[in-house]
């Protein structure tokens, strides 16, 4: 049966009133018949029909005993380091999601847990980093914003060696594309914000467990801690879901032709996607994923990087915000916003320079996508670099629904 007609079936038909959309549970509480016993719920935060839907969807998706709702890709995060203990310590990829950072070196770093960055597509950096403390591998692949590939099957073998837990962040290929979970790791985390709810209207995030001991104690600090999916984001995201790989196939076939326009202009200096055979990880990626992605990342030549800002502001379908993932265009640039919170050796250090450009490729005609960045290139080629205003006054700020609301791009970690 095809991965697709696998997923719907999967979503099941009300019991009680045949609905074949989900029902939405919003209630906090369940009427016992006596004290203990109830219909297998008892109060939303331990668990909810809605979003026990989603997450035995989400199980199936990735091929693991178990998967949790969680209210936000950071609250996934959260739950998957508290299976740490202070002295543990993580090796995590290098241009790591800089809100991961802020998690790691801002909060656990305060208590006992320590993260070293290396470069996971070179694995004997990863063996070099690990020592008789390491618990949790913590790996992006893709990774943001330079789409590094890291050799999940090789890793895990490492991981296994040494009884470290491999946790992947799915976000950017999604199951459609990669399943980590029967590639050797041992949890994935989402941000269902992206790809998985996929229309920008909601945030959340899941961690799958592949087995049903890691399950129980991602249930328990679930449960125990309590960031968990209401019932209507979870609706959502299952909605969201079941189209989930007739969009993101779409968005990875525009991806690739816009890549293509991309790394023939004479204005960029360099294409980051792991669909064009000029990037170092198309061999791998081609192996452990089914589609490059929907996420390319740009530079501009040295005499013209200046110009990035012009760009982005000439860009008329690609709107400047924060994520990636919805059927709408968005672009960024990633020294300030997503990967401000690395530090700037860090951020050189994984090829994230000033003028690198984020494009997340959605749904609208390709050819108008093309055709809006040939215009933003071509203006940024002929305009002179000083004669643009700074990324935070963007001139669509006054006419933003809050024109007085200050604009804090150079606060934001998303
Ligand atoms: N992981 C990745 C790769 C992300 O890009 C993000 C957010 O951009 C997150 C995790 C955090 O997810 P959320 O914003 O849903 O908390």
């Amino acid at each position: 049966m095809s991965f697709q007609t696998d997923l719907l079936n999967h979503i099941p038909i009300d019991p009680l009133t045949g609905a074949i959309a989900v029902p939405i549970y919003q209630t906090s509480t369940f009427v016992q018949e006596a004290p203990g016993v109830n219909k297998g719920y008892d109060y939303s935060r331990t668990n909810n029909p809605t979003r026990e839907v989603l997450e035995n969807l989400c199980a199936k998706l990735e091929n693991g005993a178990g998967g949790f709702a969680f209210s936000s890709g950071m609250a996934a995060i959260d739950a998957v380091v508290k299976l740490l203990s202070s002295g543990d310590e993580i090796i995590a990829v290098a241009d790591i999601y800089g809100g991961a950072y802020r998690l790691f070196e801002k909060v656990y770093s305060k208590f006992g847990i320590k993260t070293h960055y290396v470069d996971t597509s070179d694995l004997t950096q990863v063996e070099k980093a690990i020592t008789s403390r390491t618990k949790l591998f913590w790996i992006e692949t893709p990774t943001n914003p330079t789409l590094k590939i890291t050799d999940l099957r090789a890793l895990s073998q490492i991981a296994k060696e040494h009884n470290i837990l491999l946790c992947v962040d799915n976000t950017f290929a999604t199951p459609v594309s990669q399943r980590p979970l029967d590639l050797g790791a041992d949890l994935v985390v989402h941000s269902v914000t992206k790809y998985l709810a996929g229309h920008s209207d909601v945030i959340a995030g899941l961690v799958v467990a592949k087995t049903e001991e890691l399950a129980q104690e991602i249930r328990f600090y679930q449960n125990a801690c309590g960031a968990v999916l209401g019932p209507f984001d979870s609706f959502l995201t299952v909605r969201g879901i079941e189209t989930l790989q007739y969009r993101y196939q779409a968005h990875c076939d525009h991806a690739q032709k816009i890549a293509e326009f991309l790394e023939g202009h004479e204005l960029v200096r360099r294409v980051y996607y792991p669909g064009l055979p000029s990037h170092p990880g198309y061999g791998l990626a081609g192996q452990q994923q089914k589609y490059a992605g929907a996420i390319i990342s740009f530079d501009l030549h040295e005499d013209r990087s200046e110009n990035a800002l012009a760009i982005i502001r000439h860009l008329k379908q690609f709107k400047l915000a924060e994520s990636l993932g919805g059927i709408k265009s968005l672009v960024s640039l990633p020294c300030e916003m997503s990967h401000k919170t690395l530090p700037e050796c860090q951020r050189q250090q994984s090829g994230i320079s000033d003028s690198l450009i984020r494009l997340s490729v959605g749904l609208e005609d390709v050819q108008d996508l093309i055709r809006d960045l040939e215009q933003a290139l071509e203006y940024g080629q002929s305009v002179a670099p000083d004669r643009e205003q700074p990324l935070e006054q963007a001139p669509d700020a006054a006419t933003a629904p809050f024109p007085n609301a200050p604009v804090q791009l150079r606060e934001s970690c998303c």
